[in-house]
């Protein structure tokens, strides 16, 4: 017989003492009453209406995970009649012998299964064969304990009542002087029951891939949580994407209705583009532009100024420094109108206005009021006509003003 499957039925017995989770068969001492103080073994425990998980836990002074494991529960949902198997811890206070070789190991916080086989020159497969009850190799309760060989590792059991070495060895396939020697035992009657003996060189083998089984389902089950949040955060991402894109969508869509807006539509000017450092300035502070210098207008097949509309009544000031040279009434259109010489045989010229300020004649500085936006003279609506002309001809105001 292989003494792996030797192991099995150690473990499936329960001879350790410890959560198993193995066969339902041959528990030992199952049927302990509730109020006696089992110190090992098995509890069959029948639930009783209004019982917790966690009261129960209390009640047996063992770890509701610990019940929920040796039961095979799947969550801590109790129903009455259920029954519980729960498995009994030692105390701290464990009074059996510990084998020589063998020293007791109390779980501290951080501590892992890894991190306490390497502190004490284990492989976790030796750690695993000295407490074969071990329920995870992720987890450690803080405060339990943990059996850690010194010398030859081994697979540490506890007797059962009526056990003898010779049987516990021959069951493993070691001889008795092998498993005295290693337990300095100088008669085989030095061991009681509930002692625990360690059996050189066996391993708990089947223990340590059922603790990997179990950590590897564990890791899939993470890895599919991890696998299902990744999808979650690839949808959100692309619902993301996709509004970001619709916005993007929008917006140049709006922008290009703005500059086409902007292209059919005269240009707003404001103030503050209104004066140059030097040179021309534009004749009003605001305005809209609403014929070009060359376009086709309603008087003139070609536009020899620029039309800037505003309300009746707006200011209209020089463009330039110079002498008014006309102020008055056109016979060509431009109603009551103001052309100011600049030199050098430049002028402006102020067409349409409602009132007139200025006389022929008068110096005028940049800015100063020569009179007010009206709608004289061959014009549709309130507006100002604006003209640059050198030696006579108009030019393209827009190339002279800032
Ligand atoms: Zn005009």
């Amino acid at each position: 017989m292989a003494i792996t499957e030797l192991l099995s039925s150690v473990l499936a017995t329960g001879a350790l003492g410890l959560p198993m989770g193995l066969a339902q068969a041959n528990l030992p001492g199952t049927q302990i009453a509730v109020d006696s103080p089992a110190r090992k073994g098995w509890v069959m425990y029948t639930v009783q209406p209004g019982d917790t998980l966690s009261q129960i836990a209390r009640r047996y002074r063992v770890d509701a995970r610990a019940i929920m494991y040796s039961s095979s529960l799947e969550g801590v949902a109790l129903r009455p009649g259920q029954v519980l198997r729960i498995p009994l811890v030692e105390e701290a206070n464990d009074e059996s012998r510990l084998p020589p070789g063998v020293r007791a190991y109390i779980v501290r916080r951080g501590d892992t299964v890894q991190s306490v086989a390497s502190r004490f020159d284990l492989t976790v497969l030796g750690l695993v064969s000295a407490n074969p009850g071990l329920p995870s190799l992720d987890r450690l309760e803080v405060g339990s304990t943990l059996y850690i060989p010194t010398g030859e590792p081994g697979l540490l059991v506890r007797i059962k009542q009526g056990e003898t070495i010779k049987d516990v060895a021959s069951r493993f396939g070691l001889s008795v002087i092998q498993v005295a020697r290693a337990n300095e035992l100088n008669s085989p009657t030095d061991v009681q029951a509930g002692d625990l003996v360690l059996l050189p060189g066996v391993q708990a083998r089947n223990t340590y891939d059922r603790l990997l089984q179990i950590r590897e389902a564990e890791r899939k089950a993470r890895e599919a949580e991890e696998r299902r949040l990744a999808q979650e955060r690839r949808v959100r991402e692309e619902a993301r994407q996709r509004q970001l894109a619709e916005q993007r969508r929008l917006e140049q869509q709006a922008r290009s209705r703005q500059q086409q807006q902007a292209q059919s539509q005269p240009r707003l000017r404001r103030a503050n583009a209104v004066v140059a450092a030097a040179g021309y300035r534009w004749p009003m502070s605001r305005f809209t532009i609403t014929t070009y210098f060359g376009q086709r207008g309603v008087f003139q097949r070609f536009h020899t100024g620029i039309d800037l509309a505003a309300p009746t009544g707006t200011p209209i000031y020089a463009a330039r420094a110079g002498q008014v040279g006309t102020a008055g009434w056109s016979r060509f259109g431009y109603g009551l109108h103001v052309i100011v010489g600049h030199g050098g045989a430049k002028e402006t010229l102020y067409a349409h206005m409602s009132r007139i300020l200025v006389r022929p004649g008068q110096w005028v500085e940049r800015g100063d009021l020569l009179g007010h936006v009206g709608s004289t003279g061959w014009s549709t609506g309130p507006h100002l006509h604006f003209e640059v002309r050198v030696g006579g001809t108009p030019r393209n105001p827009l190339a002279f003003l800032p």
